[in-house]
This record gives C-alpha cells, structure tokens and sequence, in this order.
C-alpha cells in the first residue's frame, strides 16, 4: 500500500513513512493510491465483535507491512484500554431514526483521542525500531493539543509543542494542556487564533533546514493515520444499525474536514452510507462552498463551539483532490489561487461533491437551543459541537438511519452548556482536580522565526 500526494508532486510513501511525515514535501496531503474494499460478508461479520477487532480489520489494509499482525492488535488494545466505556464508541437513541454515536469516552473527553491514542502507540512503536527522536508539533482549536499530549506525555524519544490560540480555548481545554507535568510536554499560547497556529505549523514544515533539523512530525488531522483510526467507528456504528444490508446516513460537526473524510472513506470501502452532512457552527465556509460552489474565507468569528472555529478546513483538500478526479495540478492550482481568500470549485467537481455530501449550518442561538431542547427531549446533555451537528441532522432526517457524531463531552465546555440549560456538566472524577493542577504554559509571538528559535532552544539543538 502507497500513499500519494494531493498535489501530485511528492514522493509516494508507505503508511509508516506518511505518518511520520505529515504533510507532503509538495505542500499537499498524503492518500492512499487506492482504497481497499470489504465485500459485503466481511461487513457482516464485523456485527458484535468488539471495538478492537473491528479496529483491525478495518485498518488493516491500509498498514502494509508496517506493523506484524500480533504487533497491531497489541498496539490497538492499547490504544483503547484507557477509555471510559466498554463500547468504546456507544450509540445512543435520540429520537425515531436518529441516533448519537458519543465519541467523548477516551481520556481527554473529545472524539480526537481515538485517533491520537492509536497513532501514540503506532509512533512510539516505529521510533523504537529506528531508535530516532522526534519533535512533534501541533496546532490545536482545543481538543488535539489535550489528545496529543496525552498520547505522548512522558515518553523518552518526543518531545511535543502544541500551539494553541491565547485565549481562545475553554479554560478545561486549556487547563489539559497545561498542566501535565512531564518535562518533555510543552503547550504555547499564540497571539492569532486558529488558522494563523495552522499557518505557522505549515510554516515549520515548509521550512525543511527546520524540519528535517529537528526531525519534525505533525500528529494533526491532516496526518493520513488520524484519518484512517477514525474510519473504525463509522463501521461500527453502521454494523450495530444493520449495515450492510440497509444503509445509514451521518451528520458530522465539522471543522478541518477530518471526521467527516474518515467517513468517505468507509463509503469508499464499502460501506453503504447513504448520506454524509457536514454541519459547520458561524464559521460556515463548508457549508457555503457546497451551496455556492466557491470557497471562500471570511476571519473567524469566536463562537461556543471553539474547536470548529476554522476557516482553512485542511481536509477538504483531501475531498477536493477526488472530486477532480485525483488530479494533484488542479488541486495544487486551486490551493494557490487559495493564498488570495478564495477559489471557485469547477461544475462538475461540485456536482461530484454535492452527490456525497449535505451540508448545514447552526448559529450560536440554534447551538443553545439544541442543548436545551435535547436534554428536555432525551435526557442527553450534549457539547455545543455535538449540539451543532443534531441541529442540522435534524434538517436532513429520512427513512434512512440518522447516526451523528458528538465529538465531546459537555463537560469539555461547561459555561455554553449552562447557559443553555442551567446545569453545569461536572468533569468525569478522574480528572476532578483539574483545576488544582499548576498550569505550566509559554506565551509566544504569531511569528515563525521566534517559534522555531523557541522549540529549538527547548531541545538544546
Ligand atoms: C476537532 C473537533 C471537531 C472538528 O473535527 P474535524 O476533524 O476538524 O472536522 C468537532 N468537535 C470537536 C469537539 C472537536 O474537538
């Protein structure tokens, strides 16, 4: 198995190479040359075996021969032994038709740590074979930067320096990140908001005396292993709901784009999914892009559910390159006219878009009034992100099953959810004292040069 570029113009790379390297040389996203397929028997015979052995039946394929069989599954019991329910990923009924697959039981409360504690394990695995030591730096809207120091958190070949906007993170997602105390964890809080942490971390990689200097890996979504651990629990969910023999629809809050690609990809599996909704808070560049055809950014309006708070969905790009029929030019064209604000999508590319996916926005008032209208309905309290894909799922009910994904745990973002609905979530009791812990934080510059002299100098290189 080989992984190509989007933008056509970087060497191909087997899986263990693509995650450890992140971004492509040529600026683009690794993807596989092409997606395996399960047959139909196969789907079915994933109905009630546990997580895990879905996890690497599913992923499988895709490793080459990274990792041994036995090897694999080690890593993936791993991988999930720290979550806080046995399903792992349990669905939940909603309302006739619509079901909440609640992705917020892993260690850090967000749906990103089934893909950071799968790709720890596998990291981890691949340096000792190597014995090389790696720099990990991440930019985060709130939950990849908890998810990937939790993942990398003590361990003696890493070091991990995650960038996150000042000031624009809830205080528990600061608060994960700033107070584990293992010297080789490092949480930076950037003047800018979101994209420009993005940029600067493009930035770091496009620089190659930098980055080939301090051995750079990117754990971000744009890193194809996060992608593919997130493929597991749309089969799961499908499975449990009666896939393969009748087909199920997803509403996924999106903000880069990577949940809801992870869902084309079971599609492109196999899987039979009918509908695939990409639900954007304010912030709706998606949601404008698959009604208008041109994508186009506007500045990020701060809204209750930070971690969508984007308006380069780094992911899409990865949509984009299949839509013109993996053509890594016009991929590369689209994204230079992209420097400028904005680029139209071409007819057809659109037309092959608007097939797979649906789109829909919430505003802040339809965030609130979902939280509160679901907890009356169903008991449920939801995050705010979850709160924004229920309200556009509802938009989009059919016969077809509705599963959407909530990304965290309420508890996450306390303040929305009790504006909202007057009840406070309280923390899960393993992380009670969170707000005891002593905060161990560096403010820095949105600037590159004082960023790379700062990791630099944190490493002793
Ligand atoms: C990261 C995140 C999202 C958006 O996921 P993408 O893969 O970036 O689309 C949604 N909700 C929560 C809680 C998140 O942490």
């Amino acid at each position: 198995m080989r992984y190509i570029s989007t933008r056509g113009a970087a060497p191909t790379l087997s899986f263990a190479e693509a995650m450890m390297t992140g971004l492509a040389r040529d600026g683009g996203l690794y993807v596989p040359e092409t997606v395996p397929q399960m047959a139909k028997a196969e789907i079915a015979a994933l109905a009630g075996l546990p997580y895990e052995e879905v996890a690497f039946r599913v992923m499988r394929p895709f490793i080459g021969g990274a990792f041994t069989d036995e090897e694999f599954h080690g890593l993936i019991e791993k991988a999930y032994s720290g979550f806080g329910h046995a399903a792992r990923a349990p669905l939940v009924e909603l309302a006739a038709n619509h079901f909440l697959l609640e992705l917020f039981h892993g260690p850090t409360l967000a749906f990103k740590d089934f893909a950071m504690q799968i790709i720890g394990q596998m990291m981890q695995a691949q340096l000792a074979k190597t014995g090389e030591r790696i720099t990990i730096v991440g930019a985060t809207s709130g939950d990849t930067g908890s998810a990937a120091i939790e993942a990398f958190r003590g361990l003696a070949n890493v070091d991990v320096f995650i960038l996150f906007p000042h000031g624009r993170v809830s205080e528990v997602q600061r608060r994960q990140m700033t107070t584990p105390a293992e010297t080789n964890v490092h949480a930076l809080a950037l003047d800018g908001d979101f994209d420009d942490c993005q940029a600067r971390l493009k930035d770091m990689f496009n620089d190659f005396a930098f980055r080939d200097g301090v051995r750079l890996a990117g754990v971000n979504s744009i890193n194809w292993a996060r992608v593919l651990a997130q493929v597991v629990y749309y089969f799961t969910a499908a499975v449990a709901l009666g896939a393969p023999h009748r087909p199920v629809s997803f509403t996924v809050p999106t903000g880069n784009f990577g949940d809801i690609y992870a869902g084309h990809i079971a599609r492109a599996m196999g899987l039979p999914i009918e509908r695939l909704v990409i639900a954007t808070n304010q912030n709706d560049i998606l949601d404008r892009a698959m009604r208008s055809g041109v994508y186009e950014t506007k500045g990020v309006a701060p809204s209750i559910s930070p971690s969508m708070d984007i308006q380069v969905s780094s992911n899409f790009e990865r949509a984009l390159f299949d839509a013109y029929g993996r053509d890594g030019a016009a991929v590369a064209q689209l994204m230079g006219e992209l420097k400028a604000g904005r680029f139209a999508i071409s007819q057809g590319a659109l037309q092959r878009l608007r097939e797979e996916f649906g789109s829909g926005r919430a505003s802040e008032d339809d965030t609130r009034a979902t939280i509160a209208a679901t907890l009356v309905a169903t008991g449920e309290l939801l995050c705010p992100h979850s709160a924004v894909g229920v309200k556009v799922a509802s938009e989009h009910l059919s016969e077809v099953p509705m599963i959407t994904l909530a990304t965290a745990h309420p508890a996450k973002f306390p303040d929305a959810v009790e504006t909202a609905t007057g009840i406070r979530p309280a923390l899960p009791p393993r992380m009670a004292d969170l707000f005891q812990r002593p905060e161990r934080v560096t403010r820095v510059p949105n600037d590159l040069a004082a960023l790379e002299a700062l990791v630099r100098a944190r490493k002793g290189a």
